[in-house]
């Protein structure tokens, strides 16, 4: 649980996912998915980290 360990080249502040370190904004996967929900992304708000998984406890 606590081995999580910071991939610093991804930057990340959604403290919300269980992947996220939390105190600190980074992610701890080696590697993520990014994509869309939008025909015609046009601003970062179009875009999703689909490796995104609740933190259990969270977001209730
Ligand atoms: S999986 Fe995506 S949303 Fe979750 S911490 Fe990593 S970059 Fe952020």
């Amino acid at each position: 649980m606590s081995d999580k360990k910071k991939n610093d080249n991804i930057r990340c502040s959604v403290s919300q996912c269980l992947h996220n370190m939390v105190t600190e904004d980074y992610c701890s996967l080696g590697c993520i998915s990014v994509g869309t929900h939008e025909e015609n992304p046009t601003v970062p708000e179009c875009t999703d980290c689909n490796s995104f998984v609740k933190r259990t406890g969270c977001c209730q």
